[in-house]
């Protein structure tokens, strides 16, 4: 069926919908400026947006699920995914070892499917040249570095080196903002939200991204 309204609603029904390649929206920001909330909330009211699940070597926190959140692997089995080139970008950050499996990525967006990735700089630069044209990036800005401090002392322990460590982690992962091609501040979820998913949106009417709407404005004999 191919109603009016959810081609109003979501913008896919139309014309180039059968041979449009999906977006990979990448969301990049400085752990504590609320960025898998916003990618949740964009997962939430998107159903047909997937979440690239990536692999980690660190341990899991307490909630988080193999093949959810992440996939849980050891320092050998990760090597040995980046050498055979399952990963279409690692990093390590920490001494952890970090990376998007390829496959799962090449089928969503082969299959019209849009991704969000919630990865750091170093991801975001390398996944821009392994799929060149197909990356949106989106970097989160908190409110300010107090608003900062105070959700990073939120989450795990209150010791003054981890706090230093965290911080200093937070303006390494800031000073990359301008390599981004959208730049966002969360001082108010909703907002910030309305103004991701409008990100992504216009990621998907880029006209160079709709090669397959070209019979249909051949029908207009323009
Ligand atoms: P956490 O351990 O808190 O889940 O994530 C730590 C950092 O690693 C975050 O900045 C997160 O965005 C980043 N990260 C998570 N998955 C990946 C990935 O697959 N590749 C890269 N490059 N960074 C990732």
């Amino acid at each position: 069926g191919c109603e009016k309204s959810s081609m109003a609603h979501n913008g896919t029904a139309h014309p180039g919908q059968a041979t449009r390649r999906g977006v990979c929206l990448v969301i990049s920001a400085p752990s504590g400026a609320g960025k898998s909330t916003i990618a949740n909330a964009l997962r939430a009211s998107d159903t047909k947006l997937k979440h690239s699940v990536s692999v980690t070597t660190r341990q899991p926190r307490p909630g988080e699920k193999e093949g959810v959140h992440y996939y849980f692997r050891t320092m050998e089995q990760f090597e040995a995914m980046a050498q055979a080139g399952d990963l279409l970008e690692w990093a390590i950050v920490f001494g952890r070892g970090y990376g998007t499996p390829r496959a799962p990525v090449e089928q969503a967006l082969a299959a019209g499917h849009d991704m969000v990735f919630d990865i750091d700089w170093q991801g975001h630069r390398q996944i821009r040249e392994a799929l060149p044209g197909d990356v949106i990036g989106l970097f989160v800005l908190p409110p300010s570095l107090e608003e900062l401090e105070r959700r990073l002392k939120g989450r795990g322990s209150d010791h003054p080196d981890e706090i230093a460590r965290r911080m200093a982690a937070a303006r390494d992962e800031i000073s990359h903002w301008q390599e981004f091609d959208n730049v966002i501040i969360n001082t108010e979820l909703d907002r910030a939200v309305a103004e991701a998913r409008s990100v992504l949106v216009a990621g998907r009417l880029l006209t160079r991204r709709q090669t397959g709407l070209a019979d249909f404005v051949a029908t207009f004999g323009a």
